[in-house]
């Protein structure tokens, strides 16, 4: 089997694929996790406003999925408590109710019972709040990660039961046998500019939002499945947070659902939703979406954020499956498509991260039927993701490292330069750096700075300043010269700007 695409789908599907038995290789034209599995609110959660919509079934399964993440992923996926405030009468009981009914739906799987607060206990909770007009709150539990992390211990989980993973291998053909039926494909190796062919009985195409110029490989015309719809993050200093608790506004001034979610200690703020032409895969933040979310942002703040305030802007492109010929992106279905072509290229678009491992059973399962293959039993449902450990065993800056974290400080022992941090407002150190190249297939400055440590998404300028200092740590790992070193610094200066807001 061969997968294209490396974000939260094709490497759901590796692990999935591999673990029943398959032969399987992965490719990514880029880093993995460059597309949007890198950039997202970075929630393991049902979906409160699925539930607005009354999908029961989408919300049923995603708590189920929040669930298993958390028993196979522990050292990345944390229960959080989310605080909705009320400013409006209606809204304790309307909410309350709502998240009650949340709590039900989650069943063995729940995180903690939501519950009705006062003015004082949200105050409490989120000293920062704004108190004027603010009635009380309701407290509900959701699930928290690091996305770019849990995908990198995805594809060591697909390694290490056998599927071999790439990145940087751009697919740029599908190839097909005398009956036209897919067989296999064409990648150029991006580092080299070779081009290898390889056979596959079975090709999956996980590229996300790209997904319709993979389809386009196989049949020129096929019409386009996605409509890609943008989402932006503001990342702010955690002082604009100050308590434990996430806050989430269910209903923002033009119908959008906004997060204010605590993350390495900085704030994640956002998210809008805006009908884009293409997916890039570098988008950028517009001017007025970054006003959108201060503005709002402002409005459950004590102190409003200003433009001098923002850390780091991320956007992505959401993979959203088309439905008829609705108006608005955010009325679109966030369910998963598993669609089979003429030719046998097999398409899984849609869902979301929370939703990867039951989209790639349902994948899995689609192929092994295609393919009149043994039906094999998926055994993804307790499978731990690589770093699983319990209890987290190094608690600290290296927590979400799971059972690597020793080796990390192993790396520090013998080397005690590695244990210092490479910025003062960030703590992060070079022995990560050596473990990203060593043991994460890092290639570029861009890969270790922005998912394999997450120092671009939490802050942009830090993460520039740091750049040198990677960038030397990384040429020494990959026997790189003073070149190779100006040109990292240069590529990674320019991705850098778009982090952060003009
Ligand atoms: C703003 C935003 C916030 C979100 N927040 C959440 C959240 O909090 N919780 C949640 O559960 N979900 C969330 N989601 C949804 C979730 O992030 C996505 O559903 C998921 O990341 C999609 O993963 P993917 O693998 O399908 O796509 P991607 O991550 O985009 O991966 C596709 C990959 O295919 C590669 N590719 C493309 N063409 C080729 C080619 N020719 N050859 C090789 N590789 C190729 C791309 O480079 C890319 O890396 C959010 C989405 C957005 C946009």
């Amino acid at each position: 089997m061969a997968i294209i695409g490396g974000g939260a789908t094709g490497a759901g599907i590796a692990v999935d694929a591999a673990a029943r038995g398959l032969q399987v290789v992965l490719l990514e034209q880029n880093d993995f996790g460059k597309g949007t599995s890198s950039r997202s609110t970075k929630l393991v959660h049902g979906g409160v406003r699925y539930l607005q919509q009354g999908n029961i079934p989408l919300v049923m399964e995603a708590l189920k999925e929040r669930g298993l993440l958390l028993q196979n992923a522990p050292h990345l996926v944390h229960n959080l408590e989310f605080v909705v405030p009320n400013y409006l009468w209606w809204e304790a009981p309307f909410y309350g109710i709502g998240l009650k009914m949340y709590d039900f739906l989650a069943g063995s799987h729940g995180f903690g019972p939501s519950k009705i607060l006062s003015h004082d206990e949200v105050l409490k909770r989120i000293p920062m709040l704004e108190p004027e007009g603010l009635r009380g709150g309701v407290i509900y539990h959701d699930g928290q990660f690091d996305d770019s992390r849990l995908l990198i211990n995805l594809l060591q989980t697909a390694e290490e039961q056998g599927a071999a993973v790439l990145n940087y291998a751009r697919v740029i053909k599908l190839t097909k046998s005398s009956s036209g039926a897919v067989d296999g494909l064409v990648f150029r190796d991006e580092e080299s500019d070779g081009e290898q062919a390889i056979a596959a009985r079975c090709v999956i195409n996980a590229t996300g939002a790209f997904c319709d110029a993979v389809r386009r490989m196989d049949e020129a015309a096929a019409m386009p499945m996605i409509a890609p719809s943008q989402g932006v993050h503001l990342v702010l200093p955690r002082e604009f947070l100050s308590g434990d608790s996430a806050i989430m506004v269910p209903h923002t001034p033009d119908g959008r659902v906004m997060f204010a979610v605590p993350w390495h200690d900085h704030v994640v703020v956002g998210t809008t939703d805006t009908p884009v032409a293409a997916a890039t895969l570098e988008p950028r933040a517009q001017e007025r979406e970054i006003d959108f979310i201060l503005g709002t942002a402002g409005q459950y703040m004590a102190r409003r954020p200003a433009r001098s305030d923002i850390l780091s802007v991320f956007a992505g492109i959401r993979p959203l499956v088309k439905a008829g010929s609705r108006a608005s992106t955010a009325a679109l279905s966030r369910d998963h498509t598993i669609q089979i072509s003429a030719s046998g290229l097999i398409t899984t678009a849609g869902g979301k991260w929370t939703t990867y491992r039951k989209m790639a059973e349902d994948t899995v399962n689609r192929a092994l039927e295609r393919m009149t293959w043994p039906q094999r039993p998926c055994p993804t449902g307790d499978l731990p993701i690589h770093g699983c450990s319990l209890p987290v065993e190094e608690p600290g800056p290296l927590a979400h490292y799971g059972s690597d974290a020793g080796l990390i400080n192993d790396l520090i022992r013998e080397r005690p330069a590695l244990g210092t941090p490479l910025h003062k407002s960030l703590p992060i150190c070079g022995a990560q750096i050596v473990w990203a190249v060593r043991h994460e297939m890092a290639r570029t400055l861009d890969d270790v700075l922005a998912r394999r440590t997450r120092a671009l998404f939490l802050n942009a300028r830090a993460a520039m300043a740091m750049a040198p200092a990677v960038a030397e740590l990384m040429a020494a790992e990959l026997g790189r010269d003073e070149n190779w070193r100006k040109k990292q610094i240069a590529t990674f200066g320019e991705i850098a700007a778009g982090f952060l807001p003009e």
